[in-house]
């Protein structure tokens, strides 16, 4: 029988643990179902995506300030909110495999997707992970790991607002970890139960909130060609009437094609007043904002625009992965490569080592480089270029001879010979974003 081909995900999943982005979680403990650990490449990855997003949400902006808010909050959050009541999905079981499935991501009358089998009649799991506060495990003690970090700007509108002297409209950023347990996680960090989101609630005068969500749309569409995604493989999707959760007026997402499917990584939602009302009538404290030009009182609208750190990694390494003819490139911004440059001697004598080391360590003062003296010149370009690092700086004979050294390029594979006292300027040009 021939050997099955690997997919593009089976590469993705085995480069990305030899390269030491992503681990399973708990390994050696046979690890634990959609858990995953970032590793040293992972983990920078992760930061510059964030940093990307916080700079052009708040850095750039004028209109919207950034806060960083407790994932425990009071458990009358989640009721205001409709979460303990509302935020459930149809669960059905195979009575023969005993396999477990979203009952609105399968074809029920086709029986179970893995064996054919007779299902159950679907009823409604609630996604919140619960815990208890303090020693004592009972009702009165319940809290819930945050399902999304957009009630901690809600139940803080009025302190960022009065603090920092804002008015209508204006947004409220966030990045932080989420909570859900999913019924069928899956897609390697696709759908996971622990994630990290970066959301943003924007909040405007009601009547202008359709103006807001078209700009928002419009806005955020665009700033995936900032994090380089092949706009090809993006498109929008509409959510039906019965696609819509239950604070929303309207809900687009934005689709990357990802090579098991075109796949949701942002929401754009118009969440009316839905969850300022409700918290105003839960906590009895008037949330009302008093718009001084109009002379009037009212309940914000709320334009969401809600991603997930952990999607735009994978659609930021799957958009990347490029097979050349005797190579494999990460085709990342440079801004969002792990290593900015790697420093290399051609031989590990002649005084070549000491003047790498020294480039290395000018470097070092402003971003992530990496020093590499094992191995033949071109195996340690190609390991650069497995892991997307932008430029290659080789020192080599002429080095000794008049200072200069080459720098490559990771994607074009062309040389260019500088002076080495420019090379800190030369590659902090190229990979601020
Ligand atoms: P679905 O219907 O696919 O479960 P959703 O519509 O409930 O998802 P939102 O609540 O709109 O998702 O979440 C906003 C963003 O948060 C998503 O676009 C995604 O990037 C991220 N996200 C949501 N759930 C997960 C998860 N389980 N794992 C990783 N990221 C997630």
């Amino acid at each position: 029988m021939a050997k099955k081909q690997p997919t593009i995900m089976d590469k993705l999943v085995s480069l990305t643990k030899r390269r030491g982005f992503i681990f399973q979680s708990s390994e050696i403990y046979g690890g634990i179902n959609s858990c995953y650990d970032y590793g040293p490449l992972g983990v920078e990855l992760k930061k510059n995506i964030k940093e990307l997003w916080w700079k052009s949400m708040v850095y750039e902006r004028a209109d919207v300030e950034g806060i960083d808010a407790s994932i425990l909050m009071h458990p009358r959050v989640w009721e205001a909110s409709g979460h303990v009541e509302g935020f459930t999905d149809p669960l059905v079981d195979c009575k023969n495999c005993k396999m477990r499935w979203r009952a609105d991501q399968i074809d029920l009358e086709k029986g179970c997707p893995n064996c054919g089998g007779e299902l159950t009649e679907p009823r409604m799991f609630n996604l919140m992970f619960k815990t208890f506060m303090g020693p004592v495990e009972d009702d009165a003690h319940v809290v819930y790991l945050r399902p999304e970090t957009a009630q901690g700007i809600y139940v803080n509108f009025h302190n960022v607002r009065e603090s920092m002297r804002k008015k209508v409209p204006f947004g409220i950023a966030q990045i932080g970890k989420a909570f859900r347990n999913e019924i069928t996680p899956g897609n390697f960090i696709f759908r996971t139960r622990e994630f990290e989101q970066m959301e943003m609630q924007y909040f405007v005068k009601p009547g202008t909130d359709e103006e807001w969500f078209e700009y928002w749309k419009e806005e955020r569409f665009k700033w995936y060609d900032r994090l380089g995604i092949n706009k090809d493989k993006l498109r929008f999707h509409q959510h039906g009437p019965d696609e819509l959760a239950h604070y929303a007026k309207a809900a687009f997402d934005i689709e990357y094609e990802f090579p098991f499917g075109w796949s949701e990584i942002e929401g754009i939602h118009n969440r009316t007043d839905f969850d300022l009302s409700r918290h105003q009538e839960y906590s009895g404290k008037d949330l009302r904002y008093y718009d001084q030009e109009a002379d009037e009182k009212y309940i914000p609208y709320v334009v969401e625009t809600s991603t997930g750190v952990d999607r735009l990694m994978l659609t930021t390494l799957v958009d990347a992965y490029t097979e050349e003819e005797d190579r494999v490139v990460l085709r990342f911004k440079p801004y969002l490569a792990p290593i900015k440059a790697a420093v290399l001697p051609l031989v590990k004598r002649d005084g070549m080592p000491e003047i790498a080391r020294k480039i290395e360590a000018d470097l070092r003062k402003r971003f992530k480089v990496f020093y590499d003296e094992g191995g033949s010149i071109g195996r340690r370009y190609r390991r650069q270029d497995e892991i997307g690092t932008p430029y290659c700086i080789t020192v080599d004979s002429q080095t000794l001879e008049d200072g200069t050294v080459t720098i490559r390029e990771r994607d074009s594979m062309e040389q260019i010979r500088i002076d080495k006292s420019r090379v800190l300027e030369y590659i902090s040009e190229r990979v601020m974003p």
